[in-house]
């Protein structure tokens, strides 16, 4: 009966909406395209957001998900993390992920792969336990993974705090950048955020395979880099851009911007969004807001209430509770109104993003954000926060060219005029049109590798047959 049952893959994402989109993506394709079936397999500290049950709530029955219990983080220290917080949530959860891998396999299920991303390979045990092969989906740019196979040896290289280092940092095929600019856990070499990270990138080495949402025509650089063979490197699969397109995983409360949109000019709005975790500070959302209004151009602002904190501070559950209207400068809404649609928390990205009207994108960098910009040709105003996004914003503007970037002042703001020129500059200005075609060229190249016999496809389908003619695990 085994052999009857198709082969199964289970999902494992770490928390955080960013990281369970284009993981749904993927699993999408596997179903349809090689007639896999799918447990997602959810760890979490809490209970599942709005956000979470909505988008695998919509997916079809082949496609299955099991909420774990959350786990328990109350012993950490309040300002863990969030890189601390994600591992350890899978580190914990694993009694449970045992559990679901018992019972799937008492069910007869023939499970062929785990797939973990960014900081899951702690769940590799119960991969082995259950002779299951482990795989990783790197939800982030090549760069980046670049990095995570370089960092053991950069680790043992430099004594010092990577910012502090005279010299800019070769990753291995990508263009130097200096310490400082490299992901938020590389900052402080003391942190436990560090160690997780090390101790991640040294177990990416046990994965038999690394699937990487990127392309070839838009990091080729370090995806050869990456694709160079090393003893105890796994092959690494350039698969993307895999994106949200399922206009049903937004939510509907979208629906009063898209209406919105129908009414504009083509190409004339902007889309200012930080992620699903991205907050800017009271007074820098005062610029923001300033600089929108002093720019007269056409905007779609997703607001949050502020945070002087960190900057994601609502990235483990996008339910806001204050009302970000609130924190806008006064008569901001008034002065704006018909030009600009300011929405609380949320919008429907990946329609915003493929809609006529809109012909900027204002971005955190997010990768899924600079994803779904580049598969629709929107080019960028870059504005990183957190995470990798500082990596993302210095390719983005340096390398592949895509993007403006508006520049802080002495006291760290990025003051009003600045914000109303690089936007000014983006929709209307000469280095506007230059990153909007360069855009343009990687979206029709960006269909090419998803096409039938496109790059992309053919890694995924390259790593769906190995998985197919695994011999089962039980
Ligand atoms: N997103 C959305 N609406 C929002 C904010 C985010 O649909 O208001 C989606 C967006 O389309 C993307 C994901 O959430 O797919 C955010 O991922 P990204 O990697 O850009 O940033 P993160 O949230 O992980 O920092």
């Amino acid at each position: 009966a085994e052999t009857d049952s198709p082969p199964h893959v289970a999902i494992l994402p770490s928390p955080g909406m960013g990281h369970l989109i284009p993981l749904v993506e993927l699993a999408k394709r596997l179903v349809h395209r090689h007639n896999l079936s799918i447990t997602f397999i959810m760890p979490t500290d809490g209970s599942p957001s709005k956000a979470q049950r909505s988008v695998l709530g919509s997916l079809p029955n082949t496609i299955q998900s099991v909420f774990l219990p959350p786990v328990n983080l109350s012993d950490l220290p309040g300002d863990a993390k969030i890189e601390t917080l994600i591992s350890l949530t899978v580190a914990r959860s694993l009694p449970s992920l045992r559990d679901v891998f018992t019972s799937l396999v008492a069910s007869g299920t023939r499970v062929v792969a785990l797939v973990v991303d960014l900081f899951g390979t702690d769940a590799f045990d119960i991969a082995r336990e259950f002779k299951v092969s482990p795989y990783i989906f790197y939800p982030a740019p090549a760069m980046a993974l670049s990095l995570f196979f370089y960092l053991p040896k950069l680790d043992e290289m430099v004594s010092c705090e990577y910012r502090d280092m005279p010299e800019p940092v070769e990753i291995p095929g990508c263009l130097p950048i200096p310490g400082g600019m490299m992901l938020d856990p590389t900052q402080d070499r003391k942190n436990d955020a560090y160690k997780w990270l090390l101790y991640h990138s040294k177990r990416y080495r046990l994965a038999e395979g690394v699937m990487v949402n990127s392309f070839i025509e838009l990091e080729k650089g370090a995806l050869k880099a990456l694709h160079e063979a090393e003893p105890g490197k796994p092959p690494v699969y350039p698969v993307g851009p895999l994106i949200n397109m399922d206009p049903n995983t937004s939510g509907v409360e979208g629906s009063e911007c898209l209406k919105w949109l129908h009414d504009q000019p083509l190409g004339s709005v902007l889309y200012v969004s930080f992620g699903s975790g991205g907050t800017l500070s009271y007074d820098q959302i005062i610029e923001l807001a300033l600089g929108l209004e002093m720019s007269e151009q056409r905007f779609l602002w997703v607001v949050r209430s502020p945070n002087d904190k960190v900057a994601n501070a609502t990235y483990f559950s996008v339910d806001n509770h204050k009302d970000p209207f609130d924190f806008l400068p006064k008569g901001f809404l008034d002065r704006t109104r018909g030009r600009g649609l300011v929405v609380p928390s949320w919008a429907p990205q990946a329609q915003v993003l493929s809609h006529g009207s809109t012909g900027g994108f204002l971005t955190h960098c997010g990768w899924n954000s600079t994803l779904e910009s580049v598969v629709n040709g929107v080019p960028l105003i870059v504005w990183p926060l957190y995470a990798e996004q500082k990596m993302n914003a210095w390719m983005l503007t340096k390398d592949i060219k895509v993007a403006l970037r508006p520049k802080a002042s002495e006291n760290g703001l990025i003051q009003r005029e600045e914000i109303a020129n690089v936007v000014r500059g983006l929709m209307e200005g000469e280095e506007g049109k230059s990153v909007r075609n360069r855009m343009k060229d990687l979206k029709d190249l960006a269909a090419e590798v998803l096409s039938e016999d496109g790059s992309s496809t053919k890694a995924l389908s390259e790593v769906a047959h190995k998985w197919k003619n695994q011999k089962c695990c039980s």
